[in-house]
């Protein structure tokens, strides 16, 4: 499956079929696995085989194919499923830091993200150094020859900069520090992180690989050595296993997912050109733009700008007015969701937020997130314009 295309690979890859030959991926909604005789369960324990399974907290058949599948895809040798995205962004620190360590992160995160590094892994004695993950200069300042991992998010939330994975994981290498990306809004199917530098990338699958609003999920993706010997033991014994039946939802998910995600980038960009002129709005921010500061990066890095967008409104009224005024596009916080989804970051997702680093990080009072789904077009620009028509 390997050298197949990335819709073939997320199509087939991972599937086990059982003895009935079924067509679509069974759900192995079991927790454990029996064995023959005492001595294989010994056996097992001692080393479990690529189809043998022992408890679903540490692997599961369907919660595998969707490891196996979503690791073809990334071009990732290994892959451990989580229950969230943000068990896997713990998961994937947390396994391999331990007190002392030194960490580099972006500043512009995720508000779980940062609160992981921030609250979290300060707590248990590692060093963080936050920087403007955009400004090469600071990194290199802030990397040092006992730097043990650097973490980002290589397109930010809310404000959609781009991080340059190439120049960032040079500079980590350099001095052998461990590349962790969170690429969520770059999406797997953009994505060539690993080629670009990553040793390991984590996604909330409950974006764009469900797609459809459904489940939790997320997955850490890296080599073979780092997924088993660094990865699997801390979770499987920590607890934050993703479901079967997650799994599968995931796992389908994966097969439409390239098609969703194409058909909603060509939608954002339709919908940002059509409102980049608009004279109530002060800014539009989208990395497919041309006027987007890193437009030539995203190009370079994937090749398209995403399928999420930030409006400015100008203020908090005149974001709320436009928010309350859509009829097409509903008020939530998921995003890569087939539905259109508008945000107000400010009062929400970065609500907790001290005022000045809302400033620093461009969280403007006006600022609209808008996760963009798969309506018609001409509908979703038709009721963003009534939306600004009322500020
Ligand atoms: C949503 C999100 C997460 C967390 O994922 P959950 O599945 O909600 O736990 C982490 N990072 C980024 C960039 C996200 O957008």
């Amino acid at each position: 499956m390997k050298d197949k295309s990335k819709r073939t690979r997320a199509v087939h890859g991972g599937t086990r079929r059982s003895q009935y030959n079924e067509v679509s991926e069974a759900i192995f909604l079991t927790q454990g696995f029996v064995y023959d005789t005492a001595e294989a369960a010994e056996a097992r324990f001692l080393k479990a085989g690529d189809d043998e399974f022992i408890y679903a907290r540490y692997g599961n058949p369907t919660v595998r194919m969707f490891e196996e599948r979503i690791a073809l895809l990334e071009g990732a040798e290994d892959a451990f499923a989580t229950a969230s995205g943000m068990a896997a962004v713990n998961g994937a620190l947390t396994s391999m830091l331990r007190a002392g360590d030194h960490v580099v992160s972006a500043r512009a995160l995720f508000g779980s993200c940062l609160y992981i590094l921030e609250e979290v892994l300060t707590r248990y004695g590692v060093e963080v150094t936050f920087v403007d993950g955009t400004d090469l200069a600071h990194w290199q300042a802030a990397i040092r020859p006992d730097t043990k991992a650097v973490f980002f998010e290589s397109m930010s939330n809310p404000t959609l900069e781009i991080i340059d994975i190439e120049a960032v994981s040079d500079l980590a290498h350099s001095v052998g520090a461990t590349v962790i990306v969170d690429n969520v809004f770059s999406t797997p199917v953009y994505s060539d992180a690993i080629a670009q530098g990553a040793d390991v990338v984590v996604y909330s699958a409950t974006k764009h690989i469900d797609g459809q609003g459904r489940a939790l999920g997320g997955v850490i993706l890296g080599t073979r050595e780092f997924i088993r010997k660094t990865v699997e033991p801390y979770l499987k014994h920590t607890g934050a296993a993703l479901s079967p039946f997650s799994a599968w939802l995931m796992l389908k998910g994966l097969e439409t997912m390239e098609l969703r995600v194409r058909a909603q980038t060509q939608t954002a960009l339709d919908i940002a050109q059509a409102l980049e002129a608009e004279p109530k709005l002060s800014r539009v921010i989208y990395p497919g733009l041309a006027s987007h500061p890193h437009h030539d990066l995203a190009m370079k890095q994937l090749g398209a700008g995403g399928t999420v967008l930030a409006l400015d409104a100008g203020s908090q009224e005149a974001a709320f007015r436009l928010l309350n005024a859509l009829e097409v596009v509903i008020i939530s916080n998921n995003l890569g969701d087939a539905k259109s989804i508008a945000t107000h970051p400010a009062t929400t997702t970065h609500q907790r937020l001290p005022d000045a680093q809302k400033a620093v990080l461009g969280i403007t009072p006006g600022l609209i997130r808008l996760s963009v789904g798969l309506e018609g077009t001409e509908d979703l620009i038709e009721d963003l314009r009534q939306g600004i028509a009322a500020i």
